[in-house]
């Protein structure tokens, strides 16, 4: 992307504004000065969205899916564009920036064939049948705050922005600073689409200030990110009655069964667990395996992940990129720091990899780790996996189940044994041998955690309806009339019971 590229999107926002850099993670260096919006700017831009939402509610529900469906065309052809914007802010690698990238594709793809039907009036089952008929409609909040991290920008932007679009809101993006080209691409392509450029705002800046400008002032806020910031998010949200969907963060295990190849589970780790260098919310961080295989279960997978290639490279080359920041390097770091004084053993990896740039760390595999130790029970978000045995399967799935998350899981073996394991693990998502990607990948599908995972979910028709308030609609008949008076009760009291009973019967 050229300067000239990247000074034309960033002239999205004000231009007084004070500066950031944003560097580039694989080098280190400047990549270009990012304005840093007030909480006063953050108020205006939602104002200035407000003024304009009910034109955009009012736009057909079928038009504005068909900007979805254009926009799925223009990301297509301009893939590769893409691709380069989010290796150069997120240091990831070509094959795991692919990933990102389909997935937001694919979330343009299913709401540009699904939103106007989600939406359509949806008839309920009548309370006084014959007498009355009820059904829903869905109408937009208004402005829909979204609060992006730098992860995954470009699918966390389109999972939450298009859906919120569809459904007739203004949206006010809180961008991840490090990240915000990308979500400004995004914005540009659906613009060139066909979106009103008034619908879709970004801004971006401190996150704790613009992030509570976004959440004090929007009808609604999806936020992605941290545990600890979504709390705060859901307490500013809750004390001004605002709806909110928070998905947050994970510590996803992996249940190898004793019915598992070892050698298929150790590459399900690696890909389940080292995309985008393992920051990612579903990434694998835990594995737990019989305590009679672990020795030739570690022996394999770290065989394996000493193999991978690590470094940068626009092309499918790379196996693992970078960590995203200096701040990524010092926690991924001080965590294997930790756990290799507290006794830890070190199967594979364990250092940065300065040869590469200033935050490549490689690929690591732990075991001997206290399951209540930071590494053993803190999200990570790194390329670390930590190994543990079992003896029992129910002591492996009381194991999964013990940790604050439940974002994701992983179970691999027999099909059907797993799938058994699979409904008793704790977690809004589980991949029966796969890592995170059957479920991911399925736009259809409720994406969400639970216990301390989030709350709401994103994606198919309920990622959509959380962006609408529901009106119930109720018709009575005209032609014989619903009871006024206490009288009338002596006709209707035995008609409404002898109903009662027949329905309690034939539903
Ligand atoms: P973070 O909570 O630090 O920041 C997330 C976003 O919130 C950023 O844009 C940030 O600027 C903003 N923010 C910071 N303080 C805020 C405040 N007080 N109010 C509102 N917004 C504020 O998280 P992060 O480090 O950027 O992202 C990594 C975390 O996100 C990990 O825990 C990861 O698991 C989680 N995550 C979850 C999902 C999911 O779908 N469940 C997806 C991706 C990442």
């Amino acid at each position: 992307m050229t300067d000239t590229n990247i000074q034309s999107l960033l002239s999205h926002f004000p231009s007084d504004a004070p500066l950031t850099p944003v560097i580039n993670p694989t080098t280190g260096k400047r990549i270009f000065d990012l304005p840093q919006l007030s909480a006063q700017q953050v108020q205006a831009a939602v104002i200035k969205a407000r003024e304009f939402a009910p034109t955009w509610a009012a736009t057909p529900a079928k038009q504005r899916q068909a900007v979805l469906t254009r926009l799925h065309d223009l990301m297509m052809k301009n893939e590769s564009k893409l691709l380069d914007v989010l290796q150069l802010e997120t240091g990831k690698s070509r094959a795991h920036a692919f990933e990102e990238f389909a997935g937001a594709a694919g979330a343009a793809r299913y709401y540009g064939r699904k939103a106007a039907k989600f939406l359509k009036p949806t008839p309920t089952t009548a309370g006084i049948p014959v007498l009355t008929r009820t059904w829903v409609e869905y109408q937009s909040l208004g402005v829909v705050g979204i609060i992006t991290p730098w992860n995954y920008p470009m699918a966390l932007t389109t999972l939450d922005v298009l859906p919120a679009l569809a459904a007739g809101n203004a949206v006010v993006q809180k961008a991840d600073s490090q990240t915000a080209l990308t979500a400004l691409f995004c914005r540009l392509l659906a613009i060139e689409a066909g979106l009103p450029a008034a619908a879709w705002t970004i801004v971006v800046g401190d996150g704790a200030e613009v992030g509570n400008a976004v959440t004090d002032n929007c009808d609604y806020v999806a936020f992605t990110g941290s545990t600890a910031t979504g709390r705060k998010v859901a307490e500013r949200a809750a004390a001004r009655l605002a709806g909110f969907s928070l998905e947050l963060g994970g510590k996803n295990p992996m249940l190898v069964l004793p019915s598992a190849k070892l050698d298929m589970a150790a590459e399900l780790a690696i890909a389940g667990g080292f995309g985008s260098a393992g920051q990612l919310c579903v990434s694998i961080e835990r594995i737990y395996v019989e305590n009679f295989r672990k020795a030739e279960f570690l022996e394999i997978l770290g065989t394996k992940v000493k193999s991978l290639i690590v470094g940068k490279s626009s092309v499918f080359s790379v196996d693992i990129g970078s960590l995203t920041s200096a701040n990524q390097l010092a926690r991924v770091s001080g965590f294997v720091q930790n756990a290799i004084e507290a006794g830890a053993t070190l199967v594979a990896g364990g250092t940065p990899l300065p040869e590469h740039g200033p935050y490549f760390f490689a690929p690591t595999v732990l075991t001997d780790v206290a399951h209540d130790s930071p590494a053993g029970c803190n999200e990570i978000f790194g390329p670390v996996l930590v190994v543990f045995g079992y003896d029992t399967v129910e002591e492996a799935i009381a194991l999964a189940n013990d940790t604050e998350f439940g974002l994701n899981a992983s179970v691999v073996g027999n099909e059907k044994e797993a799938i058994k394991v699979a409904s008793r693990i704790n977690a809004g998502s589980v991949n029966v041998n796969e890592g995170f990607r059957a479920t991911f990948a399925s736009m259809d599908s409720p994406m969400g955690g639970m216990k301390h995972s989030g709350k709401g979910r994103r994606n198919g028709r309920a990622g959509l309806i959380r962006f609408t308030d529901q009106r119930t609609v109720g018709i009575a008949a005209t032609w014989l009339k619903l009871p006024s008076r206490g009288r009338h009760y002596n006709r209707m009291g035995p008609l409404l019971r002898l109903l009662s009973k027949i329905l309690n019967r034939v539903g």
